[in-house]
Formats: structure tokens, C-alpha cells, sequence
């Protein structure tokens, strides 16, 4: 790897592995992904790999000078905040360039009954005033905690268990990607009147979206917590074009 520039990868997405992918293949690069951990069986990652959490902005800053780092790009998810900051809390006090991958949320279509919130708290609350039936959560297996306090049934979907769920819930254990056949027969087959769920944009978990336009049900969309300043790209293109910008004319 000698004369490579080492490139960190916070990832934990597709586009992440797919960056590193394309970053591995276009050589020059010593990359690294990091994964947070939270899933038992990661999918595999090209280039090099390392799990866990750096120990808030202080480790992260430890760990981009101490592996001397030159790029950093974050292509967490869009719901990853904490990461999110302290990765560029980290490559400030590092001095080490970042890029953050974010990409495009998902707007509502002709045909869409969309209840926008702010948070997962107002999305439990909201739910009270819409029809009676069960709920659909597609918002991970944190912050699920405000709607057993609905005594709405609900179905929840989660790659990994959630734990403890009110009696008479109903967990779907999968991981995206997932088609809108499929997801307006499960809708229909589990009696849903409302999907909730994050607008974690992207292509491989929208068909929920289409699903529920196609059936006429409500979807409560969480808004996303803000980036943090700095560069932001929509796609793994364009953070590759930023790379080399960045290692290139370091300013
Ligand atoms: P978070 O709340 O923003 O981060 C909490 C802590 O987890 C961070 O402070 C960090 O620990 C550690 N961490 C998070 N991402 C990491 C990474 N890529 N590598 C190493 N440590 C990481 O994160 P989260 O929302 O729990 O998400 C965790 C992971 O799941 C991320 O990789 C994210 O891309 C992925 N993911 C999240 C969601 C979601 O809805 N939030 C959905 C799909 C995938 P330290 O402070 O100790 O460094």
C-alpha cells in the first residue's frame, strides 16, 4: 500500500460499500470502512474492515492521526447523527478533509398522503388521530418505545430482533432491497392503516412509499436530523470526484 492515500469510510450503507468498491478498483487508495457494529452479519465490504465505535470525537480525532488518515468520508446514514457530527468535530481537530455522502430524501408524489414530523415522539403522537388499525414501523429497532405507548397493533420490520415488544406485535426480521409487490402484499395481508417511517430516501426501501400510494394509506414521514456543515454529495460519483479534488489540492 505504499504511496496509497488512506481514505476512512464511515459506513453502514450501500452507497458506502459501493464507494469503497469503486475506490478499491480505481487503485491508489488504501480504504477503509467502519462499521458501528449494530449488525450481527455484515454484508462483505471491499478493501479493509473495522468494527465498533472510536470513542466519540476524541478517539475518531486519535484514530485519523494516529493511522494517518488523509480523507474521510462519511456515508452513514442519513439518521446517523451522532456519527454524523463527530466525524466532523473529529476531521476538524485532525485536520483531515471530509466529505459527507448524503443521499437525496425522498419527496412525496401525486397520490401520497404524507404526515410530515419532526421526530419519532411527534410520529407516535399523530398516530392518534388517524385510522384504527395496525401501524406499520420501518424506523429500525431504536425508538420504538413511544408506540407501544399508542396501544396501536403493530408490525414492525427491523433488520436485527428489537427485543421486548408489546404483546400481539407482530416483527418481520429483513433487510431491504424490497419490491412493491411484494410490500403492497404484505400491507394488505397484515390489515395495515398506516406505515411509518423515516425518510431515509434512496431506492431500495421506496417501494414501501409506492405501496402505500397504490393501497390509499397514510405514511408518517420522519424528517431527517440536519448535516453538519461542510461539503455534502448525493451519490457515490460525485464523493469520488471529491476525493480527488480534496487529496489533490489540499487547501
Ligand atoms: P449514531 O447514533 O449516529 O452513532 C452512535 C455511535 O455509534 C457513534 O457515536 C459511534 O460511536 C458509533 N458509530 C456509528 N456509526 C459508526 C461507524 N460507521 N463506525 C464506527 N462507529 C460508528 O449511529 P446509528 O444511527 O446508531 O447508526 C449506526 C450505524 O448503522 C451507522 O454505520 C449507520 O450508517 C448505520 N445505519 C443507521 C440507520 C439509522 O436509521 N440510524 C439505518 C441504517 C444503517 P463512538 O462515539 O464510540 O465512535
Amino acid at each position: 500500500m505504499t504511496g496509497s492515500r488512506r481514505v476512512l469510510i464511515l459506513g453502514g450503507t450501500a452507497e458506502a460499500t459501493t464507494l469503497a468498491g469503486r475506490l478499491v478498483a480505481a487503485g491508489g487508495w488504501a480504504v477503509t470502512t467502519s462499521l458501528a457494529g449494530r449488525t450481527g452479519r455484515p454484508a462483505p465490504v471491499p478493501g479493509a474492515l473495522r468494527i465498533g465505535g472510536f470513542g466519540g470525537v476524541e478517539g475518531l480525532t486519535r484514530h485519523l492521526i494516529d493511522e494517518d488518515v488523509a480523507l474521510l468520508i462519511d456515508a452513514t446514514h442519513p439518521f446517523a447523527a451522532q456519527m454524523a457530527a463527530n466525524a466532523a468535530a473529529a476531521a476538524t481537530r485532525a485536520g483531515v478533509p471530509r466529505i459527507k455522502l448524503l443521499r437525496p430524501a425522498w419527496h412525496p408524489r401525486p397520490g401520497d398522503d404524507w404526515i410530515d414530523v419532526a421526530d419519532t415522539l411527534s410520529a407516535a403522537r399523530v398516530l392518534a388521530g388517524l385510522p384504527r388499525g395496525p401501524a406499520f414501523l420501518t424506523i429500525g429497532r431504536k425508538d420504538l418505545a413511544p408506540f407501544a405507548a399508542t396501544g396501536r397493533p403493530l408490525v414492525i420490520r427491523s433488520i436485527e430482533d428489537p427485543g421486548p415488544v408489546p404483546t400481539g406485535t407482530i416483527v418481520l426480521a429483513a433487510r431491504g432491497p424490497f419490491d412493491i409487490g411484494a410490500e403492497t402484499a404484505l400491507m394488505h395481508a397484515h390489515g395495515i392503516a398506516v406505515l411509518v417511517t423515516k425518510n431515509a430516501g434512496g431506492e431500495a426501501t421506496a417501494a414501501k412509499l409506492a405501496a402505500a400510494r397504490a393501497l390509499s394509506l397514510p405514511v408518517v414521514m420522519i424528517a431527517r436530523p440536519p448535516a453538519p456543515d461542510g461539503p455534502v454529495v448525493t451519490g457515490v460519483d460525485a464523493a469520488i470526484d471529491l476525493a480527488y479534488t480534496l487529496v489533490n489540492n489540499p487547501s
